[in-house]
């Protein structure tokens, strides 16, 4: 199911990007941290544009955030863009329900916020529509995949040993959304096998994520990557800096010192001397010093940390 087989032992990572608006700090910091852990395992780097959720994207973002990348020095191959992509996710969500493994859903969003039981990913499903039968869910477009107990664990880079009882504390979850899009969960994980990553770098703000992304992997009997979750860029309020919460596009003039700053998030400590170094000196020096393991334990870290750089 790869693009072509690559060896065993070939690191490959990647950049996902959702196209809802143009490359900002905390993207960038995920961008960078993979990038580094690729070129570092002389692997390969690719971009993957997740353009499945039209609702939520900006005209024009995902050429923004391309040309943003090259500005910055990163160097990719032609990227995959999800939308490209379509029919084979529906076809997988077709495998997943004759298999019993998924099954549709009717109940509305609403239904579901009343009296909602509270998990660690939002509100736990109920589990309403698992043993339906009826015509109810025969027409409805969203489905579910089946969770069970079994403790899940995984190790993270730098976040340690994972567990979480998907069933319990996530619930069953979407792979189809009721207004028919297909979700990240099963994009995401249907596109990393296909793309033979071999190692996922991104924020921790995915985490939990990931618990239902080796569910997944498990159904589909496709492989499980590395994962490394580097902490997230939070603002003064304390939240995650996003796209939707108005984050800043970076200065298109000063890329240099945007890959710094980066790499200061990062835990790396650049001399003041590569504040006029070109670009390809400073990620040369990036190359030479990126030591992961100085986030270890770390979720997030402000923007303000940075003040002073
Ligand atoms: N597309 C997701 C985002 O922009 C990231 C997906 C991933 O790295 O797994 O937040």
């Amino acid at each position: 199911m790869s693009i072509d087989a690559a060896p065993d032992n070939f690191y490959r990572g990647r950049f996902a990007p959702s196209p809802t608006g143009p490359l900002h700090f905390g993207s960038l910091v995920a961008a960078v941290a993979s990038y580094l852990q690729a070129r570092v395992n002389n692997g390969e780097w690719l971009v993957r544009i997740e353009d499945i959720d039209p609702p939520r994207e900006m005209p024009g973002a995902t050429d923004a955030i391309l040309r943003a990348l090259e500005r910055h020095g990163f160097e990719f191959p032609a990227p995959l863009l999800q939308s490209s992509r379509l029919e084979h996710y529906d076809e997988i969500i077709t495998a997943l329900l004759d298999q019993g493994l998924a099954y549709r859903c009717s109940c509305s969003r609403k239904t579901l916020q009343t009296n909602p039981n509270l998990g660690r990913a939002g509100v736990i499903y109920p589990g309403t529509c698992r043993t339906a039968t009826g015509d109810a869910t025969r027409q409805a477009a969203s489905v579910r995949v089946r969770t069970s107990n079994e403790l899940l664990t995984f190790t993270d880079a730098l976040q340690g040993t994972q567990k979480c009882r998907l069933e319990s504390e996530i619930g069953d979850y979407l792979v189809r959304r009721g207004d028919g899009l297909v979700a990240y969960q099963l994009a995401v994980v249907i596109d990393d096998s296909y793309q033979a990553i071999s190692e996922v770098v991104r924020g921790t703000d995915l985490l939990d994520s990931t618990f239902m992304q080796i569910w997944l992997q498990r159904c589909l009997k496709l492989p499980t990557p590395a994962y490394m979750h580097v902490p997230v860029v939070t603002g003064r309020d304390g939240k995650k800096l996003s796209k939707q919460t108005g984050a800043q596009e970076l200065n298109p003039d000063s890329p240099v010192r945007n890959i710094l700053y980066a790499f200061v998030f990062l835990g790396l400590n650049p001399p003041e001397s590569l504040q006029e170094a070109t670009l390809a000196e400073a990620w040369s020096w990036g190359f030479e010093h990126w030591q992961p393991a100085a986030l270890t334990n770390l979720l997030t870290r402000p923007a303000d940390d940075l003040n002073g750089v």
